[in-house]
């Protein structure tokens, strides 16, 4: 007999979910999404006034080092390769991003080759933290104070509206230093956008007559849904359970559109360091569509701030508070019969994409199994650490 299987959320999780579903079981998919468009936050749509493809809610470059998660997208839909060059605004001059060689010879005006770069950077570096306790102590014990407070005090404060030292230091897990002229964001072996934006392809993994979307559908706790022989869920883990716990921390963001003639920055995305600015970064979106002809521009100045209730939740924060919570919402949905939790939503983790697809696709695969021998599928796709 045909099952029947609801998803809760159209963005990536719940598209490949259903993609992998009815191809590998008799089932009938039902999608609900409480936005009026589909792709989540990855979602792009063309800008009325300009015809430009903006990314609604910031900026999206497709990344991976999986050969397998590159050929799945292009097999959907093809990703245009793409370089993402960023630069940074620091104390009124511009400089190469991520911190490079060129960054270091611009800051301190020298002309340093890669190895007397390291040895100067070695002095910079304080030694005298031995066993850094936060992230500002992390940065200064790998790169000093002048290469901090040029590029990270004032972006990461705004960013997480607290001083860097009430960050753990594992936010900074590497030395977040080049000794080279490399400036590609993305240290990764592929890289793209799509050729049609994303809420294309992911128009186009949910495109199946066996799958049925119903937007401006928002799922409620509690709410009856008695008629699924099993339930996806990628909302938020505490929603579900309507917060009754708490509330996970989140940080949001907002964007404030502005239009110009031409070209306003000249590159897709600057980041403003200093704490007197008010924004985070100005992302220009006719820079990732580098093949189309715009006569006009539009750009995002993008501020962050703290998820209240009506917010849409974008970075968890991942606190320690937050994750004694998040293992309470973790034992009650063990609980749960046939349902299950997927998505950077439901298992509060920052996930790129290409983390998303891929667990969507390795869970779908358990899934099948697990109905093909009759065994229940496990209700996370992830162990939490
Ligand atoms: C600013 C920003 C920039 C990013 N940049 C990149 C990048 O450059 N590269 C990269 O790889 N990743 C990036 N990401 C991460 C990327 O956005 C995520 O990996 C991706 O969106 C996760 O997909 P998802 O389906 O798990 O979640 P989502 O995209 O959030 O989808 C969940 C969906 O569920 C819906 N939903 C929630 N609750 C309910 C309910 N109760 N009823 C009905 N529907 C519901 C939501 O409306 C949403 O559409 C970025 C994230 C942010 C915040």
């Amino acid at each position: 007999m045909q099952k029947k299987y609801l998803i809760i959320g159209a963005g990536f999780s719940g598209a490949v979910l259903a993609h992998q579903l009815v191809r590998g079981l008799n089932c009938q998919v039902d999608i609900w999404e409480e936005r009026d468009h589909i792709g989540g936050n990855c979602h792009t749509e063309r800008d009325a006034e300009t015809g430009i493809m903006v990314h609604r809610y910031g900026p999206h470059i497709f990344n991976t080092d999986k050969k397998e998660i590159w050929d799945f997208v292009n097999s959907i839909e093809t990703l245009r390769p793409y370089v993402h060059r960023v630069k940074a605004m620091s104390n009124g001059k511009v400089y190469s991003l991520p911190v490079n060689l060129h960054t270091i010879n611009q800051l301190f005006q020298q002309t340093f080759t890669p190895e007397t770069a390291r040895q100067f950077l070695s002095t910079l570096a304080d030694q005298s933290i031995t066993d850094p306790q936060n992230f500002e102590e992390q940065a200064l014990h790998f790169i000093g104070r002048e290469l901090y407070e040029a590029f990270f005090y004032g972006y990461t404060k705004k960013q997480w509206g607290c001083e860097p030292t009430e960050l753990p230091a594992s936010i900074l897990k590497r030395i977040p230093v080049r000794f080279n002229y490399d400036d590609n964001y993305h240290n990764n072996s592929y890289t793209g956008i799509p050729e049609n934006g994303y809420s294309s392809l992911i128009q186009k993994l949910m495109d199946h007559p066996d799958i049925q979307i119903s937007l401006n559908k928002k799922f409620k706790s509690g709410q009856d849904i008695a008629g699924y022989d099993h339930v996806f869920y990628t909302g938020p883990i505490d929603a579900w359970f309507d917060h009754v716990y708490g509330r996970l921390g989140y940080r949001t963001v907002s964007f404030e559109t502005h239009y110009a003639e031409g070209d306003f920055q000249g590159l897709t995305q600057m980041n403003y360091c200093d704490e007197s600015v008010p924004y985070t970064r100005i992302t220009e979106h006719k820079h990732f569509t580098y093949w189309e002809q715009h006569d006009k521009t539009i750009y995002f100045k993008e501020f962050s701030k703290e998820t209240g209730p009506a917010d849409i939740p974008y970075y968890p924060k991942r606190l320690q508070a937050d994750k004694t919570l998040l293992m309470q919402y973790r034992v009650a949905a063990e609980k749960l019969e046939q349902v299950s939790f997927l998505g950077r939503l439901a298992t509060y983790r920052y996930m790129d994409m290409h983390h998303v697809i891929g667990e969507a696709l390795d869970y779908a695969t358990t899934f099948i199994s697990a109905i093909q021998n009759q065994q229940k599928p496990p209700v996370f796709p992830n162990a939490e650490q």
